[in-house]
């Protein structure tokens, strides 16, 4: 049985931060914050279609401070989202949350646990405080640990989020921001590029000439790299880039941001691990085996790691070989 979300979108309006990568007073101008009838009415439209898909959902609060707004408001929610799951044991399997770490305290935990939460995600962006501080996060890295290890206390799933390419970012920042969440035993990760919207104060130094973002290629580099870290430390990396939405493409400046970013990072991975391959058995022509599903990636987009290869002088066809991530041959 395939799992999904059913994600419900939470304003944080009048939230104290200004974290300059968020243009949360737009969208909290735009976007209704929902109330827990609402909540209701979704999970009682959906819960059909779940089970016509054979399909479970978690219920998912997004939009990054769910335990900062009222507290009366979200335990509201937090009710709506209960009697789902108590109702549809069979297709709402769980609650997950976005918040901030300094919004994750002892009270605020127990609270999420009287009613089923499962997991709890934390914005955490970077651990590295000049690159928090720049950026006016308004926490430190050391809440971000003492938070973490809290969640996973109450036994529930710890997601962690970063953002790559801030202001005062630099790649080897990411890839310690990385290692930091591998030893919090993160049970999932997303990883953002940061996009540079108008509005924001990424956006004001950004017109000002005081920032630019990692270049795509740059991403791509890290971003492969990140994605291999996290896979040899078993840890899903649940999303990588922004979600295709018109809003953003409107207000984007600059920064990273492809609807295909995550197939293009695992593209440069084989392509790393073919080109040793094939160095190391030696010749011109080879022979690559490997699952259906992982062909488009093997050949890379527009033929990338096709043409790079064969530039360095390396040519191969592909045989289809199920359950295989790559083997290679010489010719
Ligand atoms: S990203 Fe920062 S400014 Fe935006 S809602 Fe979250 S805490 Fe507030």
């Amino acid at each position: 049985m395939r799992q999904t979300n059913i994600s419900v979108f939470v304003p944080h309006s009048g939230c104290p931060h200004r974290c300059t990568f968020c243009d949360q007073r737009s969208i909290s101008g735009t976007q209704k914050a929902p109330s827990a009838d609402d909540v209701r009415k979704l999970l009682d439209e959906q819960a059909d279609t779940l089970r016509k898909n054979d399909m479970r959902a978690e219920i998912a609060f997004f939009g990054g401070s769910f335990t900062g707004i009222d507290r009366e408001y979200m335990i509201s929610l937090l009710e709506a989202a209960h009697e789902f799951t108590e109702k549809f044991p069979d297709v709402y399997c769980g609650i997950r949350c976005s918040t901030r770490p300094d919004f994750t305290d002892e009270e605020t935990l127990d609270i999420l646990h009287r009613y089923g939460m499962t997991a709890v995600e934390l914005g955490a962006q970077s651990m590295n405080d000049d690159v928090l501080r720049l950026n006016e996060r308004g926490h430190t890295a050391g809440d971000v640990e003492k938070a973490a290890k809290l969640i996973k206390q109450y036994g529930f799933s710890l997601g962690l989020q970063m953002m790559t390419g801030l202001y005062g970012d630099k790649p080897e920042y990411c890839i310690e921001t990385a290692r930091r969440f591998i030893s919090l035993k993160a049970d999932t990760v997303r990883i953002y590029p940061a996009v540079i919207l108008d509005g924001t104060r990424l956006g004001e130094l950004y017109r000002s000439g005081v920032f630019t973002s990692f270049s795509f290629e740059e991403t791509v580099g890290l971003c492969s790299q990140l994605l291999r870290m996290f896979d040899e430390a078993k840890i899903p990396v649940i999303r990588m880039g922004l979600h295709a939405s018109r809003e953003v493409e409107e207000k984007m400046l600059g920064g990273v941001y492809h609807p295909a970013l995550r197939e293009i990072a695992e593209s440069r991975i084989f392509f790393e691990d073919m080109l040793e391959e094939m160095k190391r058995l030696g010749g011109t022509e080879f022979e690559v085996h490997t699952d259906p599903a992982n062909v488009s990636k093997i050949i890379g987009q527009k033929k990338e790691n096709r043409i790079r290869l064969e530039k360095l002088g390396y040519r191969f066809n592909i045989k289809n070989e199920k359950g295989t991530r790559l083997k290679i041959y010489a010719l």
